[in-house]
């Protein structure tokens, strides 16, 4: 009752929003019939006086509200440039295309919802692509670049083509952002009005960008001002749980997936086969009538394998199901809790299916290690500490190194503990063909949602490594993250975001809360004939199928087209071969088949076509009637599951009954389905088909069926939300830390004189030194002189002594500004002798090269501290409010680090050879380190000489990678073969440095 009120308020808020629009549609079509009488260049021109115009306005708020106002005449001038294209012929992805399309009103008003940024829910073949055109038009006119996100590579090159032509005859260039594309082409496509590409490379642009790129040169992107996602929900929704990340190579690697995977596979087959013989003495329980012990077997087998075939077919029988469900509530009590111990105690591991989780028990430690269980226990870190810290017979350092030994023990018990659990879950809840497929010897995400492969992604946490040695393929054990964003940051960046998708209103709420974006529906074009069918349901997968069978053959008799969605690349594939054996002709369209996914779904509205597909795939392409097809009630569409998430089921209703199409569809669903299996819903239906005393191979039907597979389906939905959440809200942290790193190598690349980012650092972090080694903490003390000298010493060749400095004379804060105001005038002195064009370069590149190195290896912390939250987390503390405040005091130490390693490498990296060696002559080579080794040091002038002479390999080593990096230096350039060697040898330069050049 509630829900249906809500929905009226909410309905009409909806209609309202879209009636306000109406009187906008009617000025749109009174201007663009005004249009129609002027030639082809005025539209052009009207393109030119307002980018004229636009460019000169920098305040955003300004900027908008002068958009709003053109609104009318620029879609206008939109639709009559599309008018104006009928009949056009020109070739997009190598087909020749003829343009027949003139904006529909509808069209109008989803154009004006996208400029407003938000989303448009549009079904179907309401043509999205062209509603598009609109707001990217307009706001390409702001010369600040538009982005059409879509969810292939094949779509952004088929719309950038299709419409691209649209904004060619109204003066705009259309860009398109491919895979394959060298970082100089990426340019040239983000320099257009508008680009098209996926996801992913807008993401990993952006990580390129602003986490790899040495010099504004090797940028391609130019900011992020509007993006238009297309299939909004897939991309901000269903992609958004895996983040992007690049990878490199990994300077350390503890896992050991290799080592543990013949053990794991041992031991996945000793609880398989108790597994089994559970299940068959439950059947026998159950025969002679023992019906509680024969429940309680098979709860065991849930709790140990829930997948295992033999307890899934076990499931088909409803009182079977019952039984164990009887089971599992009685342990669920507070009183019982220990009993559940204990007969988890009778298992070698446990899998939670639902919260996706494997635990080794004490049975399954003694086998993998019968010496030493407790490999596999977290040591009791507190204990031990606190042991240690009372033990009277260990001086200071001795309990420094047991604790220091103590925790590195209890980390590789945690990360051995994590690489089984990882092993467990890849063996028991990840199924090759349907979480992954593996190609070309690798392990590639399938998006179970989509059934769409994620290339280039993987799974965190070490589950990728995991399944990859599960499956015997090249473990990535190389790899480390470089950069790496979340899909849901990514799109945070734009100034605005608009969105379409056929459905959007299910996830509302999540568009809103996380990216800001609220959902306007948009009226169809014409009325929606589609007949939704009441679910079909029966008792197990093997009927069902059945039952599905004889309807697709009926179907395909009748010449109706048919096209039948399944949850997985498994499912389809299966039901293939359902198909082959009874001879009916069909194409499958998988997650396996990308590249002729649009061709295929193309035509799966001809007539007796049968088309299989994963949900969703194929998704973007519009299915049109063959002849005929009309009169036999238009595309019919068959579920084989429903999907974890009613979007996904509406999606696949949604591929029939386009534009007032005819159309139908119906889901066929059994109880040994997953949704039904973990969400409860077979609960409720074992009941009710008792009650109807359902017999084999009968089918159930109700309305009210249906809404209690909703009920799970929402419920499920709610989790998805809440997992995505929290993955959020952990990358939020790292967000935060990304943006500042990310703000700060912007800044130095875009420096004009890096030097005074040089000075900077050397007067902050000067002072606090002077301060740390001179203050002193009780009066008997005595100021660290030497150990501040002898830092400074070490780090730049200055030669500083005691009588130098004089420290005594001065205050603490004063001795901190004098000792930075005479290392600046060191350091520019040194700077002062280099190659004047190479020395900005090297500067820049000393600072990005300390900020790179150091986050990169807090990136690896990062993960490191995510793992070890988790771990946290059974001791009862949030492993979010403890990630937060570990990972604030690790950035604040990384920033140090940064600032403290650009300080050392200052003087150990020059321009060239030559001005490396100016510097070293002009280095007061005496008393470097006497004033400091006092008796023991006896360094005389020579031996000083030698001192410094011995920093040079280390320094030369540093200059070698500066080289690598900073730009050539010019001497060789410029020097002629014959002319005197610049590195003043004597020799002539061909025969000297140009002899290898
Ligand atoms: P959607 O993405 O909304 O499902 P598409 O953009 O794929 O829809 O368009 C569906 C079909 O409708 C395409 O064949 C397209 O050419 C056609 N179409 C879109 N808009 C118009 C229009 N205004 N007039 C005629 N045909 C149109």
């Amino acid at each position: 009752m509630f829900n249906w009120i809500l929905k009226k308020i909410v309905g009409s808020k909806n209609q309202r929003e879209v009636r306000r629009m109406l009187p906008l549609v009617a000025k749109i079509n009174e201007i663009e019939a005004g249009l129609q009488s002027l030639p082809d260049e005025a539209l052009k021109q009207k393109t030119a006086a307002w980018k004229a115009e636009l460019s000169q306005i920098q305040d955003p708020d300004l900027l908008q509200k002068r958009l709003n106002e053109i609104l009318p005449e620029a879609f206008a001038v939109v639709k009559n440039a599309a008018r104006r294209m009928v009949g056009m012929q020109f070739m997009v992805c190598d087909y020749e295309y003829t343009w027949n399309m003139v904006h529909f009103d509808v069209q109008l008003v989803g154009g004006m919802v996208l400029h407003k940024g938000r989303i448009a829910e549009m079904a179907t073949g309401e043509g999205k692509t062209l509603v598009a055109t609109l707001p990217v038009y307009l706001n390409a006119l702001t010369g600040r670049g538009v982005h059409l996100v879509t969810v292939n590579d094949y779509l952004a090159r088929r719309d950038a083509e299709c419409m691209g032509q649209l904004y060619a005859f109204l003066g705009l260039t259309t860009g398109i952002i491919q895979h394959d594309q060298s970082p100089e082409e990426r340019r040239a496509q983000y320099e257009c009005d508008i680009a098209y590409g996926t996801n992913s490379e807008f993401g990993f642009d952006y990580l390129r960008d602003n986490g790899m790129a040495t010099s504004r040169e090797q940028q391609v992107q130019r900011g992020h001002y509007f993006a238009i996602v297309d299939e909004v929900d897939s991309i901000l929704i269903d992609e958004a749980r895996t983040p992007l990340i690049i990878s490199g190579p990994a300077t350390v690697s503890t896992h050991q997936y290799d080592r543990f995977k013949p053990l794991v596979e041992q031991l996945v087959r000793k609880q398989t086969a108790h597994v089994n013989k559970l299940v068959a003495d439950a059947k026998e329980l159950f025969a002679k009538n023992e019906k509680e012990a024969a429940g309680m077997a098979l709860f065991k087998v849930k709790l140990g394998q829930p997948r295992n075939k033999g307890f899934l077919r076990a499931m088909e029988d409803p009182e079977l199901r019952r039984l164990t469900d009887k089971a599992e509530l009685s342990f669920y009590q507070d009183t019982s809790k220990d009993a559940l111990v204990a007969l988890k105690e009778e298992l070698y591991f446990t899998i939670e299916e639902k919260q996706q989780e494997a635990d080794l028990t004490e049975m399954g430690r003694s086998f993998l290690n019968p010496d030493d269980p407790n490999a596999f226990v977290l040591p009791d870190l507190l204990t031990e500490f606190a042991d240690i810290e009372t033990d009277t017979t260990l001086s200071d350092t001795e309990k420094v190194a047991k604790k220091a030994a103590a925790q590195q023990h209890c980390d590789h018990s945690a990360e051995r503990m994590h690489n089984i659990a990882q092993l467990l879950k890849a063996y028991c809840l990840y199924e090759k063909d349907v979480e992954y497929v593996v190609e070309e010897n690798k392990v590639v995400i399938v998006d179970t949602f989509t059934g769409r492969k994620m290339a280039g992604r993987r799974w965190s946490d070490g589950l990728h490594q995991a399944v990859e040695a599960k499956e015997g393929v090249q473990i990535d054990r190389e790899t480390q993250t470089m950069a790496t964003i979340t899909i849901q940051n990514y799109f945070r960046l734009y100034e605005k975001l608009g969105g379409m998708t056929g459905t959007a209103e299910t996830e509302a709420n999540e568009f809103h809360d996380i990216y800001g974006l609220d959902v306007t529906v948009i009226p169809t074009n014409r009325v929606v004939a589609r007949l939704d069918e009441n679910d079909r349901i029966y008792k197990t997968r093997r009927e069902k199928m059945g039952a599905a069978i004889d309807e697709i053959k009926a179907s395909h008799g009748r010449g109706q087209p048919i096209l039948v969605g399944t949850a997985s690349v498994e499912a389809s594939e299966v039901l293939s071969r359902m198909l082959k054996r009874e001879h009916i002709p069909h194409t499958v369209l998988n997650a396996k088949f990308h590249m002729q996914e649009a061709e295929i779904i193309s035509r799966a509205g001809m007539r007796g076509a049968v088309t299989i597909s994963t949900n969703m795939a194929g998704r973007g392409t519009d299915i049109k009637l063959g002849e005929g097809v009309a009169e036999l009630g238009g595309l019919f569409v068959l579920g084989t599951e429903r999907h974890e998430s009613r979007r996904i089921d509406r999606q696949l209703r949604g591929r029939c009954a386009r534009q007032g199409d005819p159309g139908r569809s119906r889901f066929y669903i059994s109880f040994e389905d997953d949704l039904m299996r973990n969400f409860g819903a077979a609960d409720r239906m074992t009941k009710i088909m008792e009650t109807f005393g359902m017999q084999e191979g009968e089918e159930l039907e109700h309305p009210w069926l249906n809404r209690s597979v909703e009920t799970a389906q929402k419920r499920v939905e709610q989790r998805n939300y809440l997992m995505r959440r929290r993955t959020l809200e952990f990358d939020d942290v790292m967000n935060q830390q990304r943006e500042v790193i990310y703000g700060y190598r912007n800044e130095v690349m875009d420096a004009e004189n890096p030097r005074v980012l040089i000075h900077e650092v050397i007067n902050e972090v000067v002072p606090k030194k002077v301060a740390a080694f001179l203050t002193i903490e009780s009066s008997d003390a005595e100021p660290d002189v030497a150990g501040l000298l002898q830092w400074v010493n070490s780090t730049f060749p200055v030669g500083l002594t005691r009588e130098k400095c004089a420290f005594d004379t001065r205050e603490i804060g004063a001795n901190g500004e004098w000792l930075a105001k005479t290392l600046v005038e060191a350091y520019d002195r040194k700077a002062a002798i280099e190659d004047e064009a190479a020395r900005s370069g090297l500067e820049k590149y000393v600072i990005l090269n300390a900020v790179d190195r150091l986050w990169q290896e807090h990136l690896y912390a990062m993960d490191g501290l995510r793992e070890a939250v988790y771990l946290r987390a059974y001791g009862q503390k949030d492993p979010l409010t403890e990630y937060k405040t570990e990972a604030y005091a690790m950035f604040v130490e990384l920033m140090e680090s940064i600032k403290n390693e650009v300080m050392n490498n200052l003087f150990r990296s020059t321009t060239n050879l030559q001005a490396f060696e100016q510097l070293l002559a002009s280095l007061p080579r005496h008393l470097m380190q006497k004033d400091l080794l006092g008796s023991e040091g006896h360094l005389g002038a020579n031996e000083g000489e030698a001192d410094t002479m011995q920093s040079a390999p280390a320094a030369q080593s540093a200059f070698d990678q500066a080289m690598q990096k900073a730009p050539a230096p010019r001497a060789p350039k410029t020097a002629g073969r014959n002319d005197p060697c610049p590195c003043q040898s004597g020799k002539k330069f061909k025969s000297c440095c140009g002899r290898t050049a």
